[in-house]
Parts: C-alpha cells; structure tokens; sequence
C-alpha cells in the first residue's frame, strides 16, 4: 500500500484521538448462496439454525437491559418486536421444515422466509404493518450475521478499542452500539453537521465523516487511527505513528483533566461579560455528560431523536416522563425543548418520499400539518414545564404567520390541560430556532412575538449559501464565516435587542473558536453546544475581551469574502493557556 493510500481524509465531527481495530458495520448480505446439505447433515444445519436464532435472541435481551438504563422505555418496544418475530412460529417453524424438506443450507431457507414476509407486509397500505418490515429486515440481518459468521466475530478487540466504520450511522443504529466497546465512528456520508456528527459529539467519541470510500478501503480486524481533530484516517500505521498518536492522546487527557478545572467558573471574558453556555442534547443519555462538562443549562433538546430511536411518536405520558425528568436533573438550570423537527435528514421510515426533502415537508411544517399529533407533545411540554426550569422552541420558522400558528396550538393545548386540572406553568418561555432566511430577515417582527431568539446556524448556513450540510463534495462551501451568514446573525441578533429579548447561537458555529468570538463580538447572549466542546469554549471566553471584540467583528462585517474575514480575525482570537489546536499538530 502507497503512503497516500494509508491515510484517508474526511470531515472531522467529533474531536479526539481513536486507535483501535475497525469493525465494518454492514446490513446488506451481498451474497448468500444456496447450497445442498446431504440427508445425514440436516439435523446438524437444524441445529445450526436453532442456535444462531437462540444466539440473536439472548443479544436482543442484553440490548433491552443495557438500553434500559440509557434510554427510554419506549425504544425497549422495539427490540421487543424483534424479540417476537424470533419466537414467531412463521418464521422459525416454517425455516426449520424447509430446511428438512428442501435439503438446503439455512441461511437460504431463512433469507427466503423473511424476504417473503417483508415483500407481503411492506405491500399493505397500513402504516402500522409497513412498518414492522423494518423489524423483519433488523431481525433477518441479525440471525444472517450469526449463520454466515460476519457477527463480527474475527475481531478481537479488547473493550473500547472498536473503530466502527459504516456507511452511515442512524439514531437506531448508535442506540444498538455499545459504547463501552466502540472507541471511535468513521463513515462514507456525512459532513460536519449531519446527524451522525452530531451523535458522535453527543457520545463524546471521536469521528471523521465524509470518507465516501471507508467501507470499501476498510476490512474487518485492520488497525486504524482516526484523528476526529483533522479528519485523517490512518490505515495499518506503522509503530511509529502510532506511537505519536498515542503520545498525543495521553497529552489531549491531561488537558481535558485540566478543563474539568473550569467546570464551576462562569463563561465570562476579562471585562467582565457574562455568556450563558448550554449544552445540545439529542437523548436523555447525554445528560451526566452535560453536568460533567459544566454547562449552564440545555440551550436544545432535539425531541426528534425519541421519535427516531423508536418508531412511533412516544405518548404524552412518555414523553411527558422524559422532559420532567431531565428538567429535574438540571433543575435550577433550563432546559430548552425543541418540538419534533423531523425532516431532511432526520427522516422516520414512514415519510412520504419527497424530492427536496430539506426544502420540504419538515420540522414545524410537519407539526402544523399534523395538529393532533403535535398537541400531544405541546401537552407533554406544559406538564413537565410546571417544574418550572422548561422553555419551549419552535424549529424551523419561515414566518410571523406560520409563527402565530404554532402559538395558537400551544395555547390551545394549554388551556384544554387547565380545564382539566392539569398545573402547568402559565408563563412558559416561548422561543423560535433562527434558521431559515426569511425569518432572519424578519427578525423585527418575529422578536415582538416571542421570549427568545436560538440561532440555528446549521441550517441558516445551507439555505443561505445552498449547499447541503450533508454533502462533503461542497464542504468548502459550507463556510460560516461567509459575509452574506454574519450579516444575517448580526441583524438578528439587534433585531433581538431592540426588541429586549435575549438571543443564543445553538447550530455547531458555536463551538468552533474562532466563529465562538464573532459571535462574541456580535454581542450574542447564549452559546449552546454539544457537551464535550464546553470546556474549550469556557476557556476562550474567559481568554476575551469583550470590547476589542465587538470592534473588530463589526469591521469584519464590511469586508467581502470569508477569506478576507477570517485572515483580518484570527490574530484577535484570544490565545487560550489550554490551545488544543496546537497539541494536535502532529
Ligand atoms: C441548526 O440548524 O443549527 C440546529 C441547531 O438544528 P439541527 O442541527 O437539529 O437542524
Ligand atoms: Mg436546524
């Protein structure tokens, strides 16, 4: 193998160094044969079958313990489901006679059997039967992987030393992980801001997206260093790089210890002004990561993901469960509640397929097409939020009207709970994402109408400069020091102030450094990130000043490309005594 060969470059989504042996996470069985078994051999392949179905049933059960203590009880159902097709007289019985009567290897028969159950459910327009295919095809590659011995058994690995490498990663996906085991992510899709990046932060575990060609570079068992710094995979490194990389995670924990020092120091620069720093949460999981890097509350809970874990809407009563009880844990801070933003790429099976998905049918588009579904999570909402530390935000709001809309539905679900006795609490802040351009731009209006302003920078970057921030093809277009994104963020920024409330920045330009202190500058009130970038940030605030910074940002307003403002900023960027940049220079 070529040097060039041994690295690959991607979009780095999760900092940190991983080294361990790669584990290609693959659900397409691109061949299973058929193959004849003589009469004396069919009891044993009976066997064989029986055994990689028990095998996948005891799985299944420490899957349920583990999530048990992770996640909800609603995302238990699922693998209950699959639990219940294994234990199906359909699909076992019917394998094991035809095994008998066919003489045939049963990985075939099996294959057979459940390619036709998933043809004949996913042909009935109920949706609650075409949804049980994906539990048919989740438990055909389960007992598959078994039979065929590509369960990932030729990987010896010792616990946490696990680089997955996938073609993707979806929630469901990382819920089946064990974390203890995987010590590092690497796929082919993704850029800096997809979802599976923003699970990885949201794990804490370091990953590189983007590769396009991990999967097919990859094999199973291959040594790899993933370097969620860079964005460089290595390859079977030789001893001496990974020597390098070993000196330079030792030296990263030490740092990280030494930013733990800050956990109860305020985010505040030398003269004297005070950011909020909160945390982006996607499952209530991440919460000890949230308390143990010191934020100062959750700036965004993204519900979405109960709905993507499970495959149903929780109930209110679940779903009213989960808010109360990660309001309890971070009482007195806040906590920010999104309601469901579903859509582009947090895309639930049952959706209908659209051709510009980003620019269709999502986030609250979907909630106020969909009344009664959304009152359910309004309701569960207001209950939990007569604990009193709760705020509500709407996603993806194009306008005043679609605004005044959402409004009415929450007071509508308001007051039906206090006709029937249920306390909430009647002053629940009511804030919007910023995050399409439209309502950037009519900030002025939409600030009268509500208590906060939460910058989704993620999402106002791809409709502001169009590039998917998905796609690593356009990554360098995908630029948040673009002047046509900071003259957007300015303007809602003093539309918030005029208008007395306060405004957060909460898309991932929050916690990168450099953009950190234009948002500084620009004079934003709250910085909500994922957990493990707190630190580093709290850090940088408290390297600032506050007033040289609001000088220099609004020079760097005027200037044309985001070269020109990046180059003119960087040497303002406050020199932090804990500068993980250089550390990772290797
Ligand atoms: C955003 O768009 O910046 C944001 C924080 O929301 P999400 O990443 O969930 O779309
Ligand atoms: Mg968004």
């Amino acid at each position: 193998m070529s040097d060039e060969r041994r690295v690959l470059k991607g979009i780095p989504a999760s900092p940190g160094i991983a080294i361990g042996r790669a584990l290609v996470y693959n659900r397409r069985f691109a061949s299973i044969h058929q193959r004849p078994i003589p009469a004396d051999g069919v009891e044993a392949e009976i066997l064989r079958f029986r055994t990689a179905v028990d095998e996948a049933l005891d799985d299944l059960t420490r899957l349920q313990r583990r999530i048990a203590v992770d996640f909800d009880q609603d995302i238990l159902k699922i693998f209950r489901a699959h639990q219940a097709v294994l234990e199906d007289p359909e699909v076992v019985d019917v394998t094991v006679v035809r095994i008998r009567r066919e003489r045939t290897n049963a990985e075939y028969i099996f294959d057979e059997v459940m390619r036709g159950w998933i043809a004949s459910y996913s042909s009935i327009e109920n949706p609650y039967f075409r949804e049980r295919t994906a539990d048919f095809e989740d438990v055909q590659y389960r007992v598959l992987a078994k039979l065929t011995g590509s369960a990932h058994t030729g990987i010896e690995a010792k616990d946490g030393e696990i680089v997955l490498v996938a073609h993707s990663l979806s929630p469901s996906d990382t819920a089946e992980i064990d974390r203890s085991a995987v010590c590092g992510f690497i796929t082919d899709a993704g850029g800096q801001t997809s979802h599976t990046a923003i699970v990885a932060r949201g794990l804490a575990v370091p990953a590189v997206v983007g590769t396009n060609i991990a999967t097919q570079t990859i094999s199973d068992g291959m040594m790899i260093i993933i370097d969620g710094n860079t964005g460089m995979v290595h390859l079977d490194p030789d001893a001496d790089t990974i020597g390098r990389y070993r000196e330079t995670k030792s030296q990263l924990s030490v740092l990280e210890h030494e930013l733990q020092e800050l956990h109860d120091l305020p985010a505040e620069t030398r003269d004297g002004r005070r950011i909020e720093l909160s945390a982006n949460i996607e499952l209530p999981a991440e919460l000890e990561d949230v308390l143990n890097h010191g934020a100062d509350g959750i700036g965004l809970y993204r519900t979405e993901f109960l709905y993507l874990v499970g495959n149903e809407l929780p109930s209110e009563e679940d779903q009213t469960r989960t808010y109360q009880r990660i309001a309890r844990r971070m009482a007195p801070n806040h906590v920010i509640i999104r309601t469901l933003d579903l859509g582009a790429d947090k895309m639930p099976k049952e959706m209908p397929d659209e051709a510009n998905p980003a620019l269709g049918q999502r986030g609250i588009r979907l909630c106020l097409d969909r009344p009664e579904m959304f009152k359910v999570q309004l309701r569960a909402i207001l209950r939990a939020g007569a604990e009193g530390n709760v705020s509500l935000m709407f996603p993806m709001i194009s306008g005043l009207q679609e605004l005044r809309r959402a409004k009415a539905l929450f007071e509508e679900a308001r007051n039906e709970l206090l006709e029937d006795g249920v306390p909430v609490n009647q002053s629940m802040p009511v804030g919007i994402m910023v995050e399409i351009p439209s309502a950037a731009l009519t900030a002025h209006d939409l600030a009268k109408e509500v208590d906060f302003f939460s910058i989704g920078t993620n999402d106002l970057i791809q409709y502001t400069v169009a590039a998917d921030r998905g796609n690593p093809s356009i990554a360098s277009l995908y630029n948040p020091c673009h002047p046509a994104v900071l003259r957007l963020v300015a303007s809602v920024i003093d539309a918030a102030h005029d208008n007395d409330i306060w405004v957060g920045v909460c898309g991932a330009m929050a916690a990168h450094p450099l953009a950190a202190c234009i948002l500084l500058g620009l004079g934003v009130d709250e910085l909500s990130m994922s957990p493990i970038d707190i630190p580093e940030i709290k850090s940088l605030i408290r390297s600032a000043d506050y007033q040289e910074l609001k000088t220099i940002t609004r020079e760097a307003l005027d200037l044309s490309t985001s070269e020109e403002i990046m180059r003119f900023l960087k040497p303002h960027q406050p020199k932090t005594e804990l500068d993980v940049s250089d550390m990772m220079r290797i």
